[in-house]
């Protein structure tokens, strides 16, 4: 029996597995490539869900980790003293932007999410969240409630009253020709009236991707949240930074997503690349916020000493290579290449930094062509390259390599991806 078909008769039905009939199994990786099981090797533009954040087999890393296994302690319950997790904990605050900052180490995005959510739902005695269509953020009962596509929430029962907003790209959809100043008013107007059709006092929170990770790389005009939060601080309302794909540097020009927008969120959620792998998630966040849950509450294995140990080293990696620089400076050169290839199905290219999607349509239409859009996906594979797929009409592909991707493999992936559309585009 393939290991596909043992996966297919253990795992619940609707676990998604890239590539279909000839799924991947990646058993090594060194820098920004893998190899799979058939010893075939793979230039890596996905990090599995923009995960792998420094590259693969870092020593730095590794080292960490195994000094912390060689203690023979490889986890202590959060009801005594980490030292690794306290250390984080330290970093984290200082680059949070966030005076004061505390900090709850969780194993994953969705519970950094569902943390931040119950903080901020605590502090304001209220159950109402505002969410925007499109949005992602996780898995678990109250994150599928404020996730904005039916495909990704699979739940209808939610403990949280939500309310949606527009995202700002089916505004501007909606609105063409539309500049980002009137783009601005337009998402502003529709959030007010979301908030006069509730009672706006009510409302604990917002919560937004400075840029949209699943949704397929959208995000709207800089000081968007900016604008949002004048509006949400004349009722109280918190806002709340999903910074789980966009934080580390990776949008390049800021270290965190929310940094475009001209605004400081009141909680930040954290995942993904801090763990560089190993599961490591959090919140970090206003002290009278993260202080407000009324009885204990911890997490057993947030901020494990061996996952923390990796975060720690992560990070210090990413701030002393100035890998938000490389991203900058290595995301330029993808994006100027994607953007002035002559595809007819290439409809838009888009994002910062290493996030970058491009989306598929039907030539000369506006119609989203997810067909086109997998055809793309699998020439990239065999071409050698690993890409991701996303969007809310699944037309999009996902470029999140490791952010210490070097010139040469951004011009290498490049040149994978222009003969796979052109192919494609034929
Ligand atoms: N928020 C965002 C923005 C995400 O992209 C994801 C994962 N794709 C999550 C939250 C949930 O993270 P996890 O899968 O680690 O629970």
């Amino acid at each position: 029996m393939s290991l596909l078909d043992r996966h297919r008769a253990v795992m619940p039905g609707w676990m998604p597995v890239y590539y279909g009939d000839d799924a991947l199994e990646i058993v090594s990786g060194s820098g920004r490539r893998v190899t799979d099981a058939r010893g075939r090797s793979y230039l890596d533009f996905f990090g599995g869900v923009l995960t792998n954040m420094i590259g693969y087999d870092i020593a730095e890393v590794s080292d960490a980790v195994r000094r912390q296994i060689d203690t023979g302690v490889a986890h202590t319950s959060t009801l005594y003293l980490i030292r690794q997790q306290i250390e984080l904990a330290e970093k984290i605050a200082r680059v949070s932007g966030i005076p004061d900052a505390r900090v709850f180490f969780t194993n994953s995005g969705s519970e950094a999410n569902e943390s931040a959510l119950l903080f901020a739902c605590n502090v304001r005695r209220s159950n109402q969240i505002l969410a925007i269509k499109n949005g992602y953020h996780g898995r678990t009962f109250a994150t599928m409630a404020i996730t904005g596509h039916r495909s990704w929430s699979s739940s209808s029962l939610t403990p949280l009253t939500v309310n949606w907003l527009s995202s700002a790209d089916r505004l501007r959809g909606r609105m063409a020709g539309l500049s980002d100043g009137d783009l601005l008013d337009a998402a502003v107007d529709d959030l007010r009236e979301v908030l006069a059709t509730v009672t706006a006092g009510d409302v604990a929170a917002l919560i937004a991707e400075p840029i949209q990770g699943v949704g397929g790389f959208v995000h709207g005009p800089d000081g968007l949240l900016g604008a949002y939060r004048k509006v949400l601080a004349e009722h109280g309302i918190l806002l709340i930074a999903d910074e789980v794909q966009t934080g580390w540097g990776r949008t390049g020009e800021h270290f965190w997503g929310y940094q475009a927008h001209g605004v400081t969120p009141d909680l930040i959620t954290f995942a993904k690349g801090i763990g560089n792998g190993f599961a490591l998630g959090g919140v970090v966040g206003r002290a009278e916020v993260m202080n407000a849950v009324p009885a204990i509450s911890f997490s057993t294995f947030g901020g494990n000493p061996v996952s923390a140990a990796a975060g720690n080293a992560v990070l210090d990696y990413v701030l002393d290579h100035d890998l938000q620089g490389n991203a900058k400076r290595v995301g330029e050169i993808l994006l100027g290449g994607l953007r002035s290839l002559p595809a007819t199905i290439l409809a838009e290219v888009r994002g910062r930094g290493l996030m970058i999607g491009l989306e598929f349509v039907r030539p000369g239409t506006t119609e989203p062509d997810p067909a086109t859009t997998v055809r793309v996906f699998d020439l990239c594979r065999e071409g050698g390259l690993l890409v991701g797929k996303g969007g809310l009409y699944g037309n999009v592909l996902r470029l999140g390599p490791a952010l210490t991707l070097t010139e040469e493999e951004a011009r290498e992936g490049l040149a994978i991806l222009t003969d796979s559309i052109a192919t494609a585009d034929a």
